[in-house]
């Protein structure tokens, strides 16, 4: 957790300061990590390292776009030198293979990657929700605060395909050896945030890239945007593993490197057994019975790792981890008989409605709702109208009321970034 500082008289930060101190994270700079390795962090929405040789140079990841790949160019300035020999994609996010044709210049790179990155598809469910929008594209900048591992994400330059270059070099199995431009890079199948990432391992210099495997947030197994759970057993046997190599520098793909040996096992422990942690409580929890909605109450982090800066919700959040191994395991079935076949949400409304005494008297149970701060009980009651009449405005405006003290609650961007998005359509539309 971030130093407490005074903000509002407490001493206790409010989670947007909580949020905003985590800019510090983003701020552009090209950090001198270890002889020959330059981290370019803060420039796009992913970090850029590069790999000095004998010679050429090696790009690890790319950023988002050709025009933040041109800014991170610029930033290497006189440390990059061509040709570059060759190119590493940690994984498929548009965020990290979207700059590679400015990298790569008229050099014609090797370009590396997992077999498992070409066989990818699209991750499926990445359209519009109730228009909402996690990384908050579409957010005025009065609002908008971060994107949990990145400043931000597409909001002024989009992601486009345009930079992408197709791998030349795929390698199967658990891992491989390059040798090139001096360098012995070990490329490690380490499936974690996405199947076919890859960390890529320089021994003789201790440095790690652990792709987006690590970084400095809670991590989003299970996104607000729609995903499949990011299976949690194989992220921990990657953790494992990279613990085991005992670095000294850790790049991650997203925010700051962190050095020193012992640093660098403590966040990677942390990862592991603070994931490890949660899969069990809650496999333990399925076992006894519990539905997800009793889950997410009782699943906590131990208090050592609630603690751990690592492992702050920032992008992900435990209790959407809870949710989303409990339906990767046991389906979406809490197992009370009430939810085999329940009521359509507009007839359930209808009924509430009458019992409360009309459109009216549920208003104004909201209205009082909001005034003394219950929210969640407010937004709850207004949906049961908003069902009925997606265009009432009081309704509306009672709901966007209720959702953006919701935002100014949350530390989690993604989850503000949700919240605002949809106060403002509501207002809006
Ligand atoms: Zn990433």
């Amino acid at each position: 957790m971030s130093e407490p500082h005074p903000i509002d008289g407490t001493g206790v930060p409010t989670p947007a300061e909580r949020l905003r101190a985590l800019n510090a994270e983003f701020v552009p700079q090209v950090i001198d990590v270890a002889p020959g390795v330059f981290a370019a962090v803060g420039f796009s929405a992913s970090n850029v390292t590069l790999l000095q040789g004998d010679g050429g140079s090696v790009v690890v990841d790319t950023g988002a776009n050709p025009v933040d790949a041109q800014a991170i160019l610029e930033a290497f300035g006189e440390r990059f030198v061509r040709p570059v020999r060759a190119i590493v994609y940690t994984h498929n996010h548009p965020d990290h293979t979207g700059g590679a044709r400015v990298f790569a210049g008229e050099d014609a790179p090797a370009i590396h990657c997992h077999r498992t990155l070409v066989d990818a598809r699209p991750e499926a469910g990445r359209g519009p929700r109730f228009g909402g929008d996690a990384f908050g594209t579409a957010l005025p900048d009065a609002l908008f605060i971060n994107a949990g591992t990145q400043l931000e994400y597409g909001r002024r330059t989009p992601h486009t395909r345009e930079g992408f270059l197709l791998p030349t070099h795929v390698f199967d199995g658990p891992q491989t050896v390059i040798d090139i431009a001096g360098l012995r890079l070990q490329l490690i199948h380490t499936p974690g945030e996405s199947p076919e990432n890859v960390a890529v391992w320089i021994a003789d210099k201790g440095v790690l890239l652990p792709g987006d495997d690590f970084y400095k947030s809670w991590p989003n197994l299970a996104p607000l945007r729609g995903l499949k759970l990011r299976p949690v057993e194989p992220w921990i046997a990657s953790l494992d593993t990279m613990i085991g190599l005992d670095a000294e520098h850790l790049v991650q793909g997203h925010m700051r490197p962190i050095s020193g040996r012992a640093a660098v096992r403590e966040a990677l422990s942390a990862y592991r057994d603070g994931l490890r942690s949660v899969l069990e409580q809650t496999l333990d929890g399925i076992r006894r019975g519990r539905t997800p909605d009793e889950l997410v109450q009782e699943v906590r982090l131990p208090p050592a790792l609630a603690a751990s800066p690592y492992l702050q919700e920032y992008y992900g959040a435990v209790s959407w981890t809870v949710r989303g191994i409990y339906a990767d395991v046991v389906g979406w079935f809490d197992g009370n008989p009430t939810g085999i076949s329940p009521l359509p949400p507009p007839d359930r409304a209808a009924r509430m409605l009458e019992m409360v005494g009309g459109v009216d008297a549920l208003l104004g149970h909201a209205r009082s709702a909001v005034n003394r701060g219950d929210v969640q009980w407010a937004a709850e009651l207004v949906d049961h109208v908003l069902v009925l009449d997606e265009h009432h405005p009081t309704a509306r405006r009672l709901k966007a009321e209720a959702l953006r003290e919701l935002a100014e609650r949350q530390v989690n961007a993604t989850a503000r970034n949700y919240y605002l998005t949809c106060a403002l359509a509501l207002e809006r539309d």
